[in-house]
């Protein structure tokens, strides 16, 4: 889940220096913005974290630690305080190359070679993960997944670019004054001179520290076990057997019950949308449609948001999103063709699909892509009505079918 970044009215008048509402009468005001301080490729060989853990001690603050495998075999002890301390401790990965376009056994050998550390040293098992320099994939999420590092990885809101030499105490001071609530602060405690950083948050918390909650992650809080993919009803032969595999590690979908994913139930609008917010990583943004079907508290009223926002749908009508409405196939690949940026291709092999159909190119891309092969080699069936296990299939295609 990635938090947004949310400049409150509260928020703006304190980063532009307003001390009027700071103080211990907000602190203990239920309404105290949260933020997430992270430090990653830690710990350090010298005092650095050590000394990041009296500052964070000294002002009641929590924080999470994105680890890497050589520092922590080097730093056991190092480990151990941040544990014992209550803060989190995230998967960095085990050494700082990339886990773009690498196999399944790869990526779980450098994820299980920092978990191994971790238990080495006596720490819980890791819950969440950071791909080194931010960059992941669909393959590498999953992997991560099934070793309970997930549903995906985690990603930062405001970057303090401390891993910059180029970056100054007094930078790095700056951005921090900007944080609001929900933001996800990037900084690192490991590889290279961190005194910076060091002295850059000893200067916050002291200043600024009554103005927030420092909160661990609530994503590495866990307990480090995969979600179930368990399900009764999705037998390991069947043509959707993966892509409801990776749906379930990722937590796209949780099923519709214990054990249950119902394979052949009709996907609604609202559901379909869901689907496929999740497999973005959950973004939240402020909606900017006026569909009055769409009500607060909703289970995909943030989905609905984030497809209107990006254009993935215009609705039925003015004001209307129809988020019980059954999606047909036509609905699902023109939702996926936007979210993945309205590819243009060439023809298709389907005669039900005609040039003039709104649903045309996105049908053209989703043939093209291997998104669906149709529903027999010359029809694609726009009109029907989308089964759970298709979607799954939908999606987990367009992801570039991950497998372990
Ligand atoms: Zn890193």
């Amino acid at each position: 889940m990635q938090a947004r970044r949310a400049m409150t009215g509260l928020a703006v008048l304190l980063a532009a220096g307003a001390t009027l509402l700071a103080g211990p009468a907000q602190a203990q005001s239920g309404d105290t913005p949260v933020v997430y301080l992270t430090f990653d490729d830690g710990p350090s060989d010298g005092p650095v974290t050590t000394e990041l853990l009296d500052v964070l001690a000294d002002h009641g603050a929590k924080a999470t630690f994105f680890v890497q495998e050589p520092d922590v075999v080097r730093n056991p002890d190092v480990v151990a305080a941040i544990s014992a301390a209550g803060h989190a401790i995230g998967n960095h990965s085990d050494g700082h190359t990339d886990v773009l376009n690498k196999t399944p056994a790869d990526l779980i050998r450098r994820f299980e070679a920092t978990e191994n550390a971790l238990a080495a040293a006596g720490a819980p098992p890791a819950s969440c993960w950071r791909a080194p320099f931010g960059a992941t994939d669909p393959q590498a999420d999953l992997a991560a997944a099934s070793l309970g590092l997930g549903p995906a990885a985690i990603r930062w809101t405001v970057d303090t670019k401390d891993w910059s030499a180029d970056t100054t105490t007094a930078q790095i001071r700056a951005t921090l004054d900007t944080v609001g609530d929900g933001d996800i602060v990037l900084m690192h405690d490991g590889q290279g001179d961190r005194s910076r950083t060091l002295t850059a948050v000893r200067q916050f918390l002291t200043e600024r520290g009554d103005d927030f909650r420092f909160e661990v992650l609530p994503d590495c809080q866990g307990d480090g076990e995969p979600p179930s993919d368990d399900f009764g009803d999705v037998a390991a032969a069947t043509w959707y057997a993966n892509a409801v595999r990776w749906a379930a590690l990722t937590e796209v979908t949780t099923g519709t019950g214990p054990g249950v994913f119902s394979p052949g139930d009709p996907v609604t609008r609202g559901q379909a949308v869901t689907f496929l917010w999740r497999s973005a990583g959950e973004p939240v943004v402020d909606p900017v449609h006026d569909f009055a079907d769409v009500s607060a508290g909703a289970f995909y009223e943030q989905a609905v948001h984030w497809a209107a926002n990006n254009g993935i749908t215009q609705g039925l009508g003015p004001g209307t999103f129809g988020p019980n409405q059954p999606i047909t196939r036509a609905q699902a690949v023109t939702f996926l063709w936007r979210a993945n940026g309205r590819p243009a291709v060439g023809a298709h092999p389907f005669i039900d699909v005609r040039p003039d159909d709104w649903f045309d190119q996105p049908v053209a891309w989703a043939s093209a892509s291997g998104v669906t092969s149709g529903t027999s080699p010359t029809t694609f069936s726009p009109g029907s009505t989308v089964t759970r296990a298709e979607l799954v299939t939908f999606v987990w295609r367009s992801e570039n079918r991950p497998t372990l």
